[in-house]
Order: C-alpha cells, then sequence, then structure tokens
C-alpha cells in the first residue's frame, strides 16, 4: 500500500483530532506509513494566533506514538509551514531547531489575504484571483526554499466561485512552469494531495496536468498526502493514486525520512 504524508491532527488549529485516532485510521486502512505535518503559519491574517504550533509537545506527543507503534506503523514528523516572503529568516531558523523528517512549505495567504475566505474573491476576478496566488507561489519560493516538497500547489482553485470549472494548467502554464523549474532547480519535491477530491474537484491538487508537466521538466520527487483532519479522511480517495501517477509518468513516490527523499515503488 502506500504512505499518507500529508495530515493534521488536534496541534492544527483546524482540527480537533486526537493524533492517536489519526494512526489508529491508518492502521485500519492498511498504509504503509504516515506522517503528521501539523499546520505552522506565523502571521495568519484576521486571527493570528489560530495556526500557531506548540512544537515541543507536538514532538513529544508524536515520538510517544512512534515508540507506542514501533512495530505496527512507522510515524514520521513533519509540519506543514504556511508560507509568506517576510516570514523566511523565522522559518529558516525554526525548520534547523526542530528534527523534521518531512517539510511542507504551502501558501495559503496571498499578499496577507486567505482565498479561502470570500472576501479574496470580492476584489478580484476569478482569473486575476488564481494567477496572483501563482505568482505569490513563486515568490514565497524566491524568498524561502528550506522545504522538501511545495503543497497543494492549485490549492486556490478549491475556493474560486467556480472552483476548477474554467481551470486549466493551460491557462496558467506560463506561471506554472517557472514554478515547477525552479522547484526542479532547487531539487524539490511537489504533492499530489487528494484533498481536491475531498473538495468535490475532480482532481487532485495539483491537477493532473501538473504533476504530468512536473515529470516532463524532470521532476522526480512527488509525496502523497490526503490533508486530513479527521480520522475518517485518512489516504482518501487513495485507490485512485496508482492509475493517476502512472498516467503522468511516475513509477515511483517519494517518502522524505530525516529530510532526505526514499523512493518507493507504486503498488
Ligand atoms: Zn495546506
Ligand atoms: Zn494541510
Amino acid at each position: 500500500m502506500l504512505w499518507d504524508t500529508h495530515m493534521h491532527s488536534a496541534f492544527s488549529g483546524d482540527s480537533d483530532t486526537e493524533p492517536e485516532l489519526m494512526v489508529q485510521s491508518a492502521i485500519n486502512k492498511h498504509l504503509d506509513g504516515i506522517c503528521f505535518t501539523d499546520h505552522f503559519d506565523y502571521d495568519y491574517p484576521n486571527e493570528p494566533d489560530e495556526f500557531l504550533l506548540d512544537f515541543p509537545a507536538y514532538q513529544h506527543k508524536i515520538s510517544e506514538l512512534q515508540e507506542k507503534y514501533a512495530k505496527t506503523l512507522p510515524i514520521h514528523f513533519g509540519v506543514e509551514l504556511g508560507l509568506q516572503p517576510h516570514l523566511s529568516d523565522m522559518h529558516q531558523e525554526l525548520v534547523q531547531k526542530y528534527p523534521f523528517d518531512f517539510i511542507i512549505g504551502s501558501s495559503h495567504v496571498v499578499h496577507g489575504m486567505d482565498p479561502y475566505y470570500p472576501g479574496f474573491f470580492d476584489h478580484r476576478k476569478e482569473e486575476e484571483g488564481y494567477l496572483e496566488y501563482f505568482e505569490s507561489v513563486l515568490e514565497n519560493i524566491n524568498a524561502f526554499s528550506d522545504f522538501d516538497v511545495y503543497g497543494h500547489i492549485d490549492y486556490v482553485v478549491r475556493y474560486g466561485p467556480n472552483q476548477n470549472k474554467y481551470y486549466s494548467y493551460q491557462k496558467y502554464s506560463d506561471i506554472i512552469d517557472e514554478i515547477l523549474k525552479k522547484l526542479i532547480s532547487l531539487g524539490k519535491g511537489i504533492e499530489l494531495n487528494t484533498g481536491g477530491f475531498k473538495y468535490g474537484l475532480g482532481h487532485p491538487n495539483p491537477c493532473e496536468d501538473i504533476l504530468k508537466r512536473y515529470h516532463e521538466l524532470g521532476g522526480e520527487i512527488l509525496t502523497l498526502g490526503a490533508d486530513a483532519h479527521k480520522p475518517e479522511h485518512v489516504a482518501y480517495d487513495f485507490d485512485k493514486i496508482p492509475d493517476i501517477l502512472k498516467t503522468c509518468g511516475f513509477s515511483y513516490y517519494t517518502v522524505f525520512k530525516e529530510r532526505k527523499p526514499v523512493f518507493l515503488p507504486i503498488p
């Protein structure tokens, strides 16, 4: 089976789930391993304390679970950093301070606004909002790149007025290619986030055409995650993954251990 290496627990501001329940769900679903990637979004707009993370308590809890489930399920210690260009020094210090296995760098905030809130699209046409999102991804990478993969690259389409109805890779190919080439030149990966299926997009984030393009351009590092915040969403729609990966040209996927990529065959 597969590893789910993007999931949240009660250490994240938007989850109430005891971490152990995520472990038990992963065992019930016969996963080969998991990685916790709780949120740390410093300077989050409107609610600055919402996505802070108690790192010592989090680290302690995960190592407790690693011990308890040592014979049953490999559990990795990760984090999902909410990137914004002005936070790069703080993030740099943080990634050196804790022994993470895996770091996802994500864009949740675009120029001080989260597209999750309807206000973002009040002042922008959908197409402009999507483009601005991709531009800010590039700005984030230029400011800070000590992560392992960039999270859910086209996440913004979950929240647009028409979601992905009029969206395609081709429409934004110039900026998306620039992002992918930059990531590849830095030796960084992307993820296949099945949260897109959960949001009714009918596609993962990013969509298959972006996964395919990343591979075409020479990208090899692709991690898998359902972005679950509840036990029932662990490995959400993972049965779709083998076909997607093969269609997009991948014959293996990636898991990070102590920040080093390990390549695993697709079942
Ligand atoms: Zn995220
Ligand atoms: Zn997440």
